[in-house]
C-alpha cells in the first residue's frame, strides 16, 4: 500500500484545504499569540498565505512538488520565528518526492525531515510549547502506520489525530522557546499557535486525500480559547 503514489491531485487539495483552514481561523490563531506571545502570529500567517497565494497566481503549479513549493516560499519570505520553521517545514516537503505525488512512504520520510529542519534551527524538544509538540507525534504516527503497511486514508487520519492531541497538550505547558517563553507562567492555559496551525496542516492533508476535500473540523481550537 505505502509505495503506491497518494491520488492525483493531493498536493493541490492540500494546499487549498489548509488556505481555507488557515483563514478561517487566523483571528483564533491571532488570538492566543495575543494571550501567550507578543502577538504577531495572526499577522504572520496572514501575510505567508497572501504571498503563497501570490506565488501560485504567477506560475501555476503543476505537480505535488511544486504546490508545496509554492506555500514554502510563502513562509520564508515572512517574519517571525514560525515564519522561517514553516517555510524550511514545508520545503522538506516538498522535496520528498520526484513524482506526481508522493506515496505514503515519502510523505512520511518528508514530515520526519521537516520535523527534523526545525528542531535543527529552533532547538525545541517536545514539552517546549511549540509547533514541535504537535509535529513529533504526527511524524511518528506515520512512520509508524506506514511500517504497518496501513492503508494511506487511516495513516492520514491517525497523523491528524496525533497532531491534535499533541497540540492540545500544549495548554498546560510554560513555554520554553518562543517569545511566548518570555511570558512565564501567562502561557499556561493558553494553546500554542505554532502548534495549533502545525495540526490544522496535518488536519488539512487527511482532509485532503478524498477526491472531494471536507472542511477542516476546527472546533477542537475552541475548546481551549
Ligand atoms: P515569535 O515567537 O517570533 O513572535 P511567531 O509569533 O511567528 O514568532 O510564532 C510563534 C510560534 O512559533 C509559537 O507558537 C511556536 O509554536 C513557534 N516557535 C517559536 N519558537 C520556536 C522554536 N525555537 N522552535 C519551534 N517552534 C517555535
Ligand atoms: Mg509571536
Amino acid at each position: 500500500m505505502t509505495d503506491e503514489a497518494l491520488p492525483a491531485g493531493f498536493g493541490q487539495r492540500w494546499v487549498h484545504t489548509m488556505f481555507d483552514a488557515f483563514l478561517d481561523r487566523t483571528e483564533a490563531l491571532a488570538d492566543l499569540d495575543r494571550r501567550a506571545g507578543d502577538g504577531d502570529f495572526g499577522a504572520n500567517i496572514a501575510a505567508a498565505l497572501r504571498r503563497a497565494r501570490e506565488n501560485i497566481a504567477t506560475e501555476p503549479p503543476g505537480s505535488y512538488s511544486a504546490w508545496l513549493t509554492a506555500v514554502s516560499r510563502g513562509f520564508l519570505g515572512t517574519g517571525g520565528t514560525s515564519g522561517p520553521l514553516f517555510g524550511m517545514f514545508f520545503r522538506e516537503l516538498a522535496r520528498c518526492t520526484g513524482g506526481p505525488e508522493p506515496s505514503p512512504a515519502e510523505f512520511s520520510t518528508g514530515l520526519s525531515a521537516g520535523l527534523a529542519t526545525v528542531q535543527r534551527y529552533g532547538k525545541a524538544e517536545v514539552g517546549h510549547k511549540t509547533m514541535v509538540d504537535a509535529l513529533a507525534p504526527a511524524a511518528q504516527t506515520l512512520a509508524a502506520h506506514v511500517a504497518a503497511g496501513d492503508e494511506p486514508e487511516a495513516a492520514l487520519r491517525a497523523t491528524a489525530d496525533a497532531a491534535v492531541t499533541g497540540a492540545s497538550s500544549t495548554v498546560s505547558l510554560v513555554a520554553a522557546r518562543g517569545r511566548a517563553s518570555y511570558v512565564g507562567e501567562v502561557a499556561r492555559g493558553v494553546l500554542d499557535p505554532g502548534a495549533a496551525a502545525a495540526a490544522l496542516i496535518l488536519q488539512a492533508a487527511a482532509a485532503a486525500y478524498p477526491d472531494h476535500p471536507g472542511p477542516v473540523d476546527t472546533t477542537w481550537l475552541d475548546a481551549t480559547e
